[in-house]
């Protein structure tokens, strides 16, 4: 089958949702038997997200093939239970003209004059189809707003591949916004005029809009709407605000998108099934009772810094059918704040996320001997693990530790960059030691094997696992025998080098800390077995 493809512009505002709103679309149409990805493409000039401040565009989301993308690859992962993202499915200007540029280097233009259109716009479409090869549907989000300098070569490459496509292969669905002027008891559909006659001006009809409101739109308004885009009434969809994510996409079937959708597509193909999401649902709202986890970062102005592992405690709590509040605490205020730190102290739980850099780590340690010496259970990620082994090491071994990403020059490198080599017999070793500036980052899904006996492999039920990785530092495995003597257990290391993957607390009820990011495999649905074991454990602290 020809892949169809479906684009998703936005319009009046940002942060109307337009990465739920697609994924939810995506989720009905995989819940009808389709095989559906899913793509973002990104204006700003910026390579990848790679390197962007959280505080600025939230976290980095990390595929399995170790692309660091936008924090909406999440959304879709979340949504979706039989693809998974990979590299192909984000890309932005930066990276389009890096390609281009490269290509004009070589000479591969022959002397032409390299411009936007055809060749940024080319590129364009040569990747948003790459990107869909092998489904029967991509979608493809446009991100910023209509009306931006910036995506537009993105939407006229949207333009020409619909004339390329055809209309029986692609489809526009705009997201627009429906204010509520409350001195006016009234929603004004002007606004969403106003932006697709924007769309329009650059050669975009939209097929369907997803108006999202505050409060419920009449059906006059529906109507007018209808009438001034030139669109099919029954393609202007309704979204109200939603008490959950979750509920969007049987919100869109009941207003029979995906049969509009399959209807244009030419696709027969069985009803949705949504039943799982009624389920997920249902489990968030009846959930009783709730415990607070302490999460001490240093993004926790933004909580989209922490996207994923926000969502993978909510998953946790519809697994154990409770209500997980997140008290987000300033690592850098917990040094010298005791009122911060007695809001610790009434957390059911405590987690330490991933991050980088030295500000806050006093803070997050702080937290992390809290946790240790007072039997609350801690989950540790990434740099959080790092942070778990440093505070042990110092006030456990009384060893002056650090990592070298703090101290170059400490005397204790417990964490450190690897540097690797092969001995005379051949084998790989491995040195952590701040001699070598150039680690790599070890990014994306790696195998690990747990220790048998270790909580850690009773938690997962199994002995090998694969999770994702974002990190450059690593556990120095010198330090692992004075470790063990003293009640910190090393309980997974990677496939491949050998690397510590994992620790726990002998003598403490739940004390796991990882350097991988479980975060990034937990669904709604799904739910993932580590932070589930965590808030169980949080339940039976509170
Ligand atoms: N800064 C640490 C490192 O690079 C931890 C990274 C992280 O938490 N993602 O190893």
């Amino acid at each position: 089958m020809t892949t169809k493809f479906i684009f998703v512009t936005g319009g009046v505002v940002s942060s109307l949702g337009k990465g739920i709103a697609a994924a939810s679309l995506a989720a009905v149409l995989e819940a009808r038997g389709l095989k559906v990805t899913m793509t973002k493409m990104d204006p700003y000039i910026n390579v990848d997200p790679g390197t962007m401040s959280p505080f600025q565009h939230g976290e980095v989301f990390v595929t399995e093939d170790g692309a660091e993308t936008d924090l909406d690859l999440g959304y879709y992962e979340r949504f979706l239970r039989r693809s998974k993202m990979s590299k192909a499915n984000n890309f932005t200007s930066g990276r389009i003209y890096q390609t281009v540029l490269a290509k004009e280097r070589r000479g591969d233009y022959l002397g032409g004059t390299v411009q936007v259109i055809p060749h940024i716009t080319d590129e364009i479409k040569h990747k948003i189809r790459a990107s869909g090869e092998g489904y029967d549907i991509a979608i493809i989000e446009i991100g910023g707003t209509v009306g931006d300098i910036e995506s537009l070569p993105f939407m006229e490459a949207v333009r020409q591949l619909q004339v390329e496509l055809g209309r029986s292969n692609s489809l526009l669905m705009h997201l627009t916004l429906v204010p509520y002027i409350a001195s006016a008891g009234e929603s004004k559909t002007k606004p969403t005029q106003h932006s697709v006659k924007e769309l329009r001006s650059i050669g975009l009809q939209p097929d369907v809009l997803i108006c999202r409101s505050e409060q419920t739109i009449s059906e006059e308004n529906r109507q007018k709407i209808a009438l001034f885009t030139n669109v099919e009434t029954r393609g202007v969809i309704l979204c109200e605000d939603a008490k959950s994510i979750y509920q969007i996409p049987r919100r869109f079937y009941e207003q029979d998108l995906d049969d509009l959708i399959c209807e244009r597509f030419g696709l027969t193909v069985p009803e949705a099934d949504l039943s799982d999401w009624d389920l997920v649902v249902q489990d968030l709202f009846n959930a009783q009772g709730e415990v607070v986890v302490a999460m001490v970062g240093k993004y926790v102005e933004l909580p989209d810094a922490y996207k994923s592992v926000n969502e993978a405690l909510l998953h946790a709590g519809i697994h154990n059918k409770t209500k997980v509040r997140i008290n987000y605490i300033n690592a850098e205020t917990l040094e010298h704040d005791n009122a911060a730190f007695d809001e610790l102290k009434q957390a059911d739980a405590i987690l330490v996320p991933g991050g980088f850099g030295e500000r806050g780590t006093l803070g997050k340690m702080k937290a992390i001997e809290y946790a240790r010496t007072h039997n609350k259970p801690f989950l540790g990620i990434c740099l959080g693990m790092q942070l778990a082994v440093i505070e042990f090491a110092r006030n456990v071994l009384g060893l002056q530790a650090n990592s070298t990403e703090f101290d170059r020059k400490t005397a204790h490198p417990i964490i450190g960059l690897i540097t690797e080599w092969f001995d005379e017999k051949g084998e790989l070793q491995i040195r952590s030691d701040d001699s070598d500036l150039g680690g790599t980052m070890r990014l994306g899904a790696q195998q690990a094997e747990l220790v048998a006996g270790s909580k850690l492999a009773k938690i997962y039920g199994a002995n090998n696992i694969t999770e994702r990785h974002r990190h450059r530092y690593e556990m120095n495995n010198r330090y692992i025998e004075p470790l063990e003597q003293a009640g910190m257990k090393i309980s997974g290391y990677s496939a491949k080098q050998h690397l510590v993957e994992a620790i726990e607390i002998d003598h403490h009820p739940w004390f796991v800390a990882v350097q991988y990011h479980p975060e990034f495999t937990s669904s709604p649905r799904g739910g993932h077995p580590l932070f589930n074991s965590f808030i169980k454990a949080a339940m039976a602290d509170s």
